[in-house]
């Protein structure tokens, strides 16, 4: 065997550098596929998600660990708190997430939103007094951040942030492709879920007074009944019903009459328990369901309701006050017969409570009536 010439070496330093270049490109390509698959996964879950609390939920528990990061929070636009109110009465507990935060107008979120130009994500070093709204609770560490715009074709819905230990990780000078497509996700996700939840509270509520819809209630009452059987504890049910509310209507206009309808719905719901149901039947007639209360307890709730209605005038904002009050009618469940449907169940405890409440009109108004 004779040594290789010096071209021949060449030729074979050169082929092994490139059998290591491919060997790494391979290991690279293999490692980007991994990502893209954990993502393109992560997709798939959002884009089911079906409800606000699982679509955030599942941003905040699943971006950092596939998207490698130390911390991700999420800044929604909400002016005049609606997207907040609407979660807030679905039941949404905030406090499951506390990198979720909101703000009354796109311009908080530092984005560059002159007009005609698309608001760009921006990356760079971690800076606490610059980042303190979009990070509140910064992971110790720290070190460089995405800001990624969240928009709805020229909408700024929300900012989705991104945090690194790693310093080279959000650079200004990087490519924003792969963070952007991200962003569009989620904000089609976002509006998606916040829409249909809306929707949600919108069928389920009474648009004048916020309460329960009849609707709502009618459902409400079988589920109870149903768990109130199983579980064995006492359903009260209150039907109340404003006295002589055409009075009020005639002498206080129909808008004054909303007026009185929004207050005292509300002096209902403040002696209720955040368990109870209250709905509006129509007109001026309101059904309280209480759960776990028995005839006794539902009693003095519904005298606790009569006399705060009837404390004090209702103020309606033009310096006209109107004295109102109300008659009620208290019907509970105790025994219960499996041999009947719920259905029926339901009908009865309503028509018993409704019951109550005309003997309480036929008694002179501004009255409880209990029927045991
Ligand atoms: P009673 O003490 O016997 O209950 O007398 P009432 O006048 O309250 O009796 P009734 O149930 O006959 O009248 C209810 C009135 O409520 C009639 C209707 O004009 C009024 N009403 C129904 N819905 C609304 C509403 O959404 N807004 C207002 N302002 N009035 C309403
Ligand atoms: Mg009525
Ligand atoms: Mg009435």
């Amino acid at each position: 065997m004779h040594e290789p010439d010096a071209s021949t070496r060449e030729l074979m330093a050169e082929n092994e550098s490139l059998r290591a270049r491919m060997a790494y490109l391979l290991e690279q390509a293999e490692r980007n596929h991994e990502i893209m698959c954990r993502h393109q996964a992560f997709d798939l879950q959002i884009v089911g998600a079906g409800s606000f609390p699982e679509l955030v939920g599942t941003i905040f528990r699943t971006l950092p660990v596939i998207s490698e990061l130390d911390i991700v929070t999420l800044s929604l636009v909400d002016e005049d708190a609606d997207i907040y109110t609407v979660m807030h009465k679905l039941g949404v507990d905030f406090e499951q997430f506390p990198h979720l935060m909101f703000c009354e107008q796109a311009v908080e979120l530092g984005f560059d939103l002159a007009s005609g130009r698309r608001a760009r994500p921006l990356l760079g070093a971690y800076a606490p007094a610059q980042h303190c709204a979009m990070f509140p609770h910064p992971p110790a560490g720290l070190q460089s951040v995405a800001l990624v715009p969240l928009m709805r074709n020229t909408r700024l819905i929300g900012s989705l942030n991104l945090g690194s230990a790693d310093p080279n990780r959000f650079t200004p000078n990087l490519g924003t492709d792969f963070v952007e497509h991200m962003g569009s996700i989620i904000a089609i996700c976002l509006e998606n879920v916040i829409s249909n939840e809306m929707l949600k509270y919108i069928g389920l509520t009474d648009s004048l007074t916020g309460v329960y819809n009849r609707r709502y209630m009618d459902r409400r009452l079988l589920e109870e009944i149903a768990r109130a059987r199983r579980q064995g504890y006492r359903l009260s049910c209150m039907y109340i019903d404003i006295d002589h509310f055409k009075r009020v209507n005639d002498t206080v206009g129909h808008q004054g009459g909303d007026e009185v309808l929004r207050e005292v719905s509300a002096r209902i719901k403040a002696e209720l328990r955040m368990s109870d149901a209250l709905g509006r039947f129509g007109g001026e007639e309101f059904v309280v369901l209480l759960i776990d209360a028995d005839l006794e307890a539902a009693t003095m709730v519904a005298q606790r309701i009569r006399a705060s209605v009837a404390a004090q005038p209702v103020d309606l904002g033009s310096g006209e006050r109107v004295a109102v009050t109300v008659s009620i009618g208290v019907a509970g469940l105790s025994d219960f017969d499996r041999e009947h449907a719920i259905e029926g169940i339901a009908q009865d405890l309503v028509a018993t409570a409704d019951s109550a409440l005309y003997q309480a009109k036929a008694g002179g108004r501004n009255k409880v009536v209990t029927i045991a």
